[in-house]
């Protein structure tokens, strides 16, 4: 394992501790029948248990040491399927080609995180459940409540398509090495999974706008889009600010400046 020290421009922070190992693997519940996808294997900390449940794993692992690591360590295994590669780049969509619906793990990389979590809902039709352990601040803000300083953009990306849940927090003497911050498991359930083009972009530039100017009321950070005659006629209050409006607030908006804007 010498050659194989942490790279942090990876982020990698491999999982120690069995028990956090053992609350993941509950929550995925693997197995045979099961096809799941694993973001960033590492050194196999969960892609060995993954593997026992009799599951068929697929993962993709940026780091070319260790793709060579894991194809010794699980050669004996046919149902064990590595590529090699950026994950933000890999087409989910090859995955419908072995079944319709996967379970996704991840222990992310912390500054990849968003993006990741992102690229996956693009694809969510495929997915039955999601398992990931992310930064606890980024899994705060996947679960945010309107009316919170946690909710934003990503409590509604996500809200809008899933059920998320934050499960467990982890803390960092559970990593090798220790990361600075705490981490959190959560459980993600795809839920809404059609695709509204139109709707997804509005809604895109509407809440940039909003929350990229928080403190103020929407009438003003909204000021580019919408009258304050708009805002009423959505059913809002032209005072609230940014996270006073729920996802169907933000939608109402963006249904109305499709139509009439
Ligand atoms: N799953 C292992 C564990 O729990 O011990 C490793 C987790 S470590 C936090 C993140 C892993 O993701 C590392 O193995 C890292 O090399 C990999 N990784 C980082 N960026 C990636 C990317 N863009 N695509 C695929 N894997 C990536």
């Amino acid at each position: 394992m010498d050659s194989l020290n942490p790279k942090k421009r990876f982020g990698q922070n491999f999982l120690t501790d069995e028990g956090t190992v053992d609350r993941i693997i509950d929550l995925v519940q693997p197995t045979e029948s099961d096809h799941i996808f694993e973001i960033g294997p590492g050194t196999g900390a969960l892609t060995g248990r993954l593997i026992d449940s009799g599951a068929i794993v697929h993962a993709v692992e940026i780091d070319k040491r260790l793709c060579s690591f894991l194809t010794s360590r699980f050669s004996s295994h046919q149902t064990f399927f590595l590529k090699s590669g950026d994950f933000l780049k890999f087409e989910l969509s090859e995955l419908r080609k072995q079944s319709i619906s996967w379970k996704v793990v991840g222990n992310l990389p912390y500054n990849l995180a968003t993006p990741m979590v992102l690229h996956l809902l693009n694809s969510r039709s495929l997915f039955s459940k999601l398992v990931l352990m992310t930064q606890l601040e980024v899994a705060e803000r996947m679960v945010a409540a309107p009316n919170t300083p946690n909710y934003g953009r990503l409590s509604i990306a996500i809200q809008r398509k899933t059920q998320v849940h934050l499960r467990y927090q982890v803390e960092n003497t559970c990593f090798y090495p220790k990361p600075k911050v705490t981490s959190a498991l959560v459980e993600i359930k795809p839920t809404f999974l059609e695709n509204q083009g139109y709707l997804e972009s509005q809604l895109d530039t509407i809440t940039r706008s909003a929350f990229g100017n928080r403190r103020k009321t929407i009438t003003n950070s909204l000021r580019e889009f919408f009258s304050k005659n708009d805002i009423l006629s959505c059913g809002l209050d032209p005072k609230s600010r940014a996270e006073n409006l729920s996802i169907e607030d933000y939608e109402k908006l963006a249904r109305h400046k499709n139509e009439h804007l």
